[in-house]
């Protein structure tokens, strides 16, 4: 296999497929590791995360580097060396012609090479003091390379962060000190030596690198050499940061919270499996406003209690300033990872967190990489999300991961949501496998918020002009501002116009590089393209016939905010979507703006549906219910649902209650129906059934195989011809192969763009297959090849 490509970054999709916990359960790392090498067989040590791995002993040790080559390489482990190095440690090793080296993996210890003698190059030496994995993350990177179908090292390299392999923020230096060594025992002491040792007797305490001594001392380096050869004096290298620390802070005592009954049994089970010291997943479900951050709060107390450490994983957007705070007034030490952090923070963290400094990780998908050394508890809140899954190579699904990573270790694991994905959703209901806690009521018994659907089809026939506002949503937004009360405009799309075409000749402005429309941009008065952000300026006459009769179609954020700003020129308004977030904590800015009352309409993308907790917003808005529900995907309606349930999440949480709006041109489409009456039972019942009938996940595994090439030529040749080498018939049994064919978005970044499609009866089916056909992974040159197992996206 060569490198999966990792640019293939195709649009966000709702997905939210795993391995069955079933699956998972039959993983054992011993297992993954005996199917992983093609060149070595790793024989991986007996493990627990809790302990550190032994340090090895063998003659020789298997190696991961990160070039993307799907095996690993054997390395002798020389005398000197022995007892000393340890899997999950980083190693400079031989590589290529002449004198070159590489950094690699120590994966595991081998007691024999099937490398003829004379061939076997040794390890050159460790690049770190020990280990910067884990046994417990080794063993999950393991499980990874399998079931994602992505070469060890490059799994590896995606678990350490960049920061800590940079050593961001750390250096090190030289110092000279003085050995136990008595001057007696020497022959002969020189002038100027003896200028070194004065020197060094006087500076005690404070020691200088072997320049700075030798300036001071009057001499060059080659002096103190010549002290360190008579054993007088140590060269010791050492670490020091370059920045002062951080320090945690507890920022206020916690306010006394009684927890409902509901959220009281649902603790109790959480602890339960806590006491237990087991491994055991359990969905908690609860609808928006229940409390459910309560639960988990006092569910990671009771693990920190116990001396253990807890991973929280939010959604990034989720990952406001009024969610961390939640957790800092709760617990002294958090470590917070999200994306906005420097190299040097981002490494600090990480050594907090791996020295045993933090007692509560919270961050977004690649925190579940977080090198905690005794994981007593993970969190995963909105575990249906789409954005746990990574869109570049390894392609894997963080609440996946999270669920494998509790497995291995031994710990529980709680999935949060107030619509469970269908997945999760199954395995308690249908399948049995998780536990299942409820929490049916809001906090303070408020009532779920009313939700009026807007049939925008009359709107149309009955007003003049475009309006993205209708005349009830208006009505609401205008009453609101008159009681000082907030407003949330929920809109998919960014931009002004999300497409530009000519009435005349219906020629449409398209991305030169990509196979999709390109978005009008009012300001800075530019047409884009959201995949590859390609600019060009608006045309004045129609590029294609010449007319002047270019029409701007479809309502983007800009165009709502101008709309609404036209309507209500005094109301103050906050726009949050990926344009006006583009600085560095534009985010933080507009939301505490509007916690402070500062803006009294927030209007943005997903960015404002998620996890915001503001009691005096008493209207909501969805300008365009029907963008997600039009996506060319079976997951449109679930994603629909979550959606509006979301939103509609955000009001109604205070005393003043609150309303929600949602516009529709499909007023009588059942899943819209369905989430006015926040009734997720229902729509889980029904969803289920189309999937079983169509044969998708949860019933059963998708994935897929994407070639791609400049030239068109290319890629279709390689897509055939892999097709041909891969799908005999004797290999497929079980495997539905759909394809293959031009991905539905053709081009994207001057690339062309085919793909295969795989539907597998279960995890387990799908991965034997790739166990199979493993080796056989090989694209031509200069074709990139992508690996999406439990893909999102399938454009
Ligand atoms: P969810 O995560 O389920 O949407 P939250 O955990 O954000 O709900 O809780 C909603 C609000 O209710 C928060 O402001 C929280 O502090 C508060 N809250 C949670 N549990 C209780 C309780 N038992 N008593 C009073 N207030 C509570
Ligand atoms: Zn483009």
């Amino acid at each position: 296999m060569t490198p999966a490509d990792g640019h293939d970054r195709t649009p966000q999709r709702p997905d939210d497929e795993r391995p069955d916990a079933d699956d998972l359960r039959l993983k054992s790392p011993r297992e993954s590791a005996d199917s992983l090498g093609a060149m070595t067989t790793l024989t991986m040590p007996e493990t627990n995360a809790k302990t550190e791995s032994p340090a090895l002993e063998t003659p020789f040790v298997s190696v991961a580097l990160p070039l993307g080559v799907d095996h690993t390489f054997t390395y002798g482990l020389p005398e000197r060396l022995r007892g000393q190095i340890r899997p999950g440690q980083r190693v400079r090793v031989p590589f290529g012609v002449g004198n070159r080296s590489a950094v690699g993996w120590v994966v595991g210890g081998l007691t024999e090479s099937d490398l003829a003698a004379g061939k076997i190059k040794a390890i050159i030496e460790p690049v770190d003091a020990g280990p910067l994995m884990t046994p417990d993350l080794l063993d999950l990177a393991t499980w990874m390379s399998r079931y994602y179908v992505t070469p060890i090292g490059q799994v590896l390299e995606a678990v350490l962060p960049a920061a800590v392999k940079r050593n961001a923020g750390f250096k090190t230096v030289q110092l000279v000190v003085r050995t136990d060594k008595p001057e007696s025992e020497v022959e002969r002491i020189l002038s100027k030596q003896r200028r070194v040792l004065d020197r060094l007797a006087e500076a005690a305490g404070t020691p200088a690198s072997p320049r700075e001594l030798a300036r001071q001392a009057g001499c060059t380096v080659a002096v103190i050499k010549s002290l360190e050869a008579k054993g007088l004096v140590r060269i010791e290298t050492r670490e020091v940061e370059e920045f002062a620390r951080d320090h945690f802070i507890g920022l206020e005592e916690p306010k006394a919270v009684h927890l409902t009954a509901e959220q009281a049994l649902a603790l109790q089970r959480v602890k339960n499996q806590i006491a237990a010291d087991r491994f055991g997943v359990i969905l908690l479900q609860g609808v928006t406003g229940s409390g459910k951050t309560e639960v988990y709060l006092r569910a990671i107390e009771d693990v920190v209690d116990g001396g253990r450490q807890a991973i929280v994983l939010v959604p990034e957007i989720a990952l406001t300033p009024q969610t961390i705070r939640r957790f800092r007034e709760r617990f002294a030490h958090v470590a917070v990872l999200h994306s906005n952090l420097s190299d040097v923070e981002r490494h600090r963290q990480w050594r907090d967190i791996a020295e045993g400094r933090a007692d509560v990780v919270i961050g977004a998908r690649s925190a579940v990489f977080a090198p905690v050394q005794d994981l007593g508890l993970i969190v995963i809140d909105e575990e249906h999300e789409n954005s746990f899954k990574q869109d570049t190579a390894p392609r894997y699904h963080a609440r996946d991961v999270a669920i494998m990573r509790a497995n291995l270790v031994g710990a529980p694991i709680v999935l949060g949501s107030a619509t469970p994905s269908l997945e999760s959703y199954r395995n308690v209901r249908t399948l049995g496998h998780y536990q299942e806690a409820r929490l049916t009521q809001r906090i303070g018994g408020r009532p779920m918020p009313p939700v009026h659907i807007i049939d925008m089809r009359q709107e149309a026939v009955e007003r003049k002009g475009q309006h993205s506002l209708s005349r009830a949503l208006e009505k609401a937004i205008a009453e609101a501002w008159r009681k000082q009360e907030q407003t949330i405009l929920f809109l998919n799309r960014r931009g002004f116009s999300t497409h530009l075409f000519c009435i005349k000749c219906g020629h449409v402005a398209r991305c030169p590089d990509c196979d999709v429309g390109l978005t009008y941009h009012a300001k800075p008065g530019v047409l884009q393209c959201h995949y590859c952000g390609h600019r060009a300026p608006p045309p004045e006459v129609c590029p294609a016939c010449g007319a002047e009769t270019i029409n701007y179609w479809g309502t983007g954020t800009q165009r709502v905010e101008e709309e609404v700003q036209r309507k209500f020129p005094d109301v103050r308004l906050g726009r949050m979507d990926a344009d006006s977030m583009r600085k560095r904590g534009g985010h933080e800015s507009i939301l505490a703006a509007f916690r402070d009352g500062e803006v009294d309409i927030l209007l943005g993308t997903q960015m404002v549906a998620k996890g915001l907790d503001f009691p005096n917003v008493t209207v909501v808005g969805v300008i365009n219910a029907d963008v997600a529900l039009s996506l060319p995907d079976f997951r449109a309606n679930e994603r629909t649902f979550q959606l509006i349930t979301q939103v509609a999440g955000r009001t109604g949480r205070g005393p003043k209650g609150g309303e929600v709006f949602v516009q529709t041109f499909q007023p009588e489409h059942l899943t819209i129906q369905m989430a006015s009456r926040h009734d997720y039972e229902a729509f889980a019942a029904d969803e289920l059934q189309t999937r079983q009938r169509r044969g998708y996940p949860p019933f059963g595994r998708l994935a897929r195989i994407i070639i791609r090439s400049q030239s068109r030529q290319k890629a279709h040749e390689a897509i055939q011809a892999m097709a041909g080498r891969l799908f005999e018939p004797t290999r497929v049994a079980g495997i539905t192969v759909l394809g293959p064919q031009p991905c539905p978005i053709a081009k994207l970044s001057r690339f062309w763009r085919y793909h295969i499609l795989l539907k597998a009866p279960s995890a387990r089916a799908l991965l034997h297959f790739w166990d199979s056909i493993r080796s056989d992974l090989t694209p031509p040159g200069n074709i990139q090849m992508a690996i999406d197992v439990d893909p999102q996206s399938t454009l």
